[in-house]
């Protein structure tokens, strides 16, 4: 469970996390609301149920009535018309309480003898001779049973407050039910001149101590202010005399004939009418109460759902935006984490928050000053600074113990370089200390050799023999061959020690050439030597020296390039400057070569380096001359095409 939860991606987790309490408060949220729903619901119940009371109440009262006149009209067959007129007040008012939704009035009709109201009214109608004292007592059934489904409500937090005049109010509903069977009966009894106390009293005695005990639940239940309403009812208005005359009927001893049947209606109707009103004026009152509490229940219920509502959107929005900033955070991290894996440096990680999340931007932030730090160092390193510090930043960091140890390598291995270069550099001046003493040593048989040569060879040419002037011919080039090396080896040790001095003097270009070519072109009779064009350019120069130049390429041309039947050499103006250029229609050379040729001692490796010696000092020794005339020099050439050698040099 707990690798599987490792395993589950950032973004996931975040989302569980917050989902988790938003889907607990919407449990929560919905359980609120369904209880607040129910106390409204519980509350309109009530509502109901008090109305239907105050229905119940209002039947009873129209009961009582359509019994009197029943009653009367049994005995007189007089005033029908009122009756049925009563009979459809009667009825509508069963309809009312039938259409009410109150579970506890389902149906009543049924147990409170109602169902046997038309049955009754039927006889009413049209038996003669059904005894009246039986319509009472039918109405009075309905009436007694009817008055248990006043029920009250129980007495819950919700009613706690109107809880009292609930039930004075029920009470006082009782009352009014059996004052009206005994102001009834009492009517009865005056109407029908039956003026002996039995009755009254006996079973009829029954309703009175009812009354009475209910008088007593009232006195004692209701609030101080229902009880004061009802004494004060008693002392000022109509329901006292009719309490007073009913108290001396049944507590006293003979009937008391102070009323007739009509007056005692009168009074005990303004009685009963009196307790009526301060019954209903005590359920008016609890019914706004309700009313106004189940308002306040459903407009809190709908607050509810709104502050709910707007509560949920909240957390969902801040868990989002909350997700979402970890998410870029963390998605910040990664690309600096990537950057760095692929050998970035110099992160741009900013307004990183503190915690787990900064601690990781510091570290990261960390390994990238450490790599910019390392980077560095190694740059140094690499220019050659090994002075430069390289701190590993712990016995893990590999890469700056190996940058460390490249240091140290790179140390040693430049110390070394530095030996054998010295090494090298002796050995060079050696060589060249060796040339220098071997040329001066070499030069002065040579010149012998050299004037003697002459010498046989113009005796030779006296005597007229052929062989032997051949011979010495052969000898005379070989000769020269051997001064040009020695003298191009005197030239390397001169330039070496800075001695190669240059006497500048003021020449046509055009007629050294002429000079040169001429002095070459017998040494190579298979190839032609053509010099093209004829300008007249003046240069200051050393003769010489631009003469060895000279002779050295087209010396040159005619030995790598031996196969070219014919080597132009050609002179050009171009502005304050002349080029001379030789070109030969030989092998050609490759351009890596092009350079390389001017350095000392190199040549060209091929058959040419047996077929034509040479020690590589040529081109070198006539680029330094040229320039040291502030003039350049420099080659073309295509591969078995031929090549052109130019210099170029100012004109005076
Ligand atoms: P050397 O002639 O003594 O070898 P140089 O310095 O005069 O020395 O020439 C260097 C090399 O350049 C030669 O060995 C040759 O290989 C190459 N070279 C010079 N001139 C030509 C040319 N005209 N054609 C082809 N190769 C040439």
């Amino acid at each position: 469970m707990h690798l599987f939860f490792r395993k589950l991606p950032l973004t996931l987790k975040l989302l569980i996390i917050g989902i988790v309490p938003i889907l607990f408060l919407i449990y929560f949220s919905a359980l609120i609301y369904k209880e607040k729903s129910k106390t409204v619901q519980l509350i309109g119940d009530y509502i109901e149920r008090v109305d239907q009371s105050a229905n119940v109440g209002e039947l009873i009262s129209e009961l009582g009535r359509e019994r009197r006149l029943s009653y009367q009209y049994a005995i007189k067959k007089t005033g029908h018309k009122e009756v049925e007129v009563h009979r459809l007040l009667t009825d509508s008012i069963i309809t009312v309480i039938k259409n009410g939704h109150d579970l506890a009035l389902a149906n009543f009709t049924r147990y409170t003898f109602l169902d046997h109201l038309s049955q009754i009214r039927a006889i009413i109608d049209t038996s003669s001779n059904y005894p009246p004292d039986n319509i009472v007592q039918f109405y009075t059934d309905v009436i007694v049973r009817l008055n248990t489904l006043n029920a009250t409500i129980p007495s819950n937090t919700f009613l706690k407050d109107d809880y009292q005049d609930l039930v004075s109010q029920k009470i006082l509903s009782e009352m009014i039910t059996y004052l009206e069977i005994m102001r009834t009966n009492i009517f009865n009894a005056l109407y029908m001149g039956e003026y002996s106390l039995t009755a009254l009293t006996g079973p009829q005695n029954v309703y009175y101590k009812l009354y009475k005990s209910y008088e007593t639940e009232f006195l004692m239940k209701a609030s101080p202010n229902s009880i004061s309403v009802y004494n004060n009812e008693k002392k000022l208005t109509e329901y006292g005399p009719t309490m007073e005359y009913i108290d001396k009927l049944f507590g006293g001893s003979k009937f008391d004939t102070t009323y007739d049947s009509n007056e005692w209606w009168t009074i005990s109707t303004r009685g009963v009418i009196e307790l009526r009103k301060q019954q209903r004026a005590l359920w008016k009152s609890v019914d706004i109460r309700i009313k106004e509490m189940s308002t306040r229940e459903k407009n809190s219920k709908n607050l509810t759902l709104i502050f709910l509502t707007v509560s949920i959107l909240f957390v969902i929005g801040f868990v989002t935006y909350f997700i979402n900033d970890i998410t870029k955070l963390l998605r910040e991290l990664k690309l600096a984490a990537r950057k760095i894996s692929k050998g970035g440096t110099d992160l741009q990680l900013k307004n990183m928050p503190a915690g787990v999340i900064g601690n990781l931007a510091k570290s990261i932030k960390q390994i990238d000053k450490n790599n910019l730090l390392l980077a560095e160092a190694a740059s140094q390193i690499g220019k050659g600074n090994f002075d430069q510090e390289v701190k590993p930043r712990s016995e893990e960091d590999l890469l700056g113990i190996s940058i460390r140890k490249m240091q140290n390598d790179l140390r040693e291995f430049t110390s070394q370089k530095d030996k054998i270069q010295k090494e090298t550099e002796d050995l060079v001046y050696k060589r060249d200390e060796f040339f220098s003493v071997a040329s001066h040593e070499l030069r002065t048989p040579v010149t012998s050799i050299k004037a003697y040569t002459q010498l046989l060879l113009m005796d030779a040419e006296g005597s007229g023999d052929v062989q032997r002037q051949k011979m010495l011919n052969r000898m005379n080039v070989q000769v020269n061959k051997l001064t040009v090396l020695i003298s191009d080896l005197l030239d390397i040790s001169k330039l070496q020690n800075g001695q190669l001095a240059y006497h500048k003097e003021p020449f046509i270009l055009e007629e050294l050439v002429n000079e040169i070519v001429e002095e070459i072109q017998p040494t190579s009779p298979e190839t032609q030597l053509l010099l093209k064009s004829s300008i007249h350019a003046i240069v200051n120069a050393d003769r010489d020296r631009i003469g060895q130049v000279l002779s050295n390429l087209l010396v040159n041309a005619t030995k790598y390039a031996h196969t070219s039947k014919e080597i132009i050499v050609e002179l050009q103006k171009k502005g304050d400057k002349v080029i001379c250029s030789v070109h030969d229609f030989g092998n050609g050379i490759l351009p890596d070569e092009y350079d390389k040729i001017f350095e000392r001692f190199y040549r060209i490796s091929g058959d040419n380096l047996n077929t034509f010696p040479g020690l590589g000092l040529g081109l070198f020794i006539s680029k330094e001359i040229i320039e040291k005339h502030d003039g350049k020099i420099w080659l073309q050439s295509e591969k078995g095409k031929g090549t052109i050698f130019y210099f170029e040099l100012p004109m005076a």
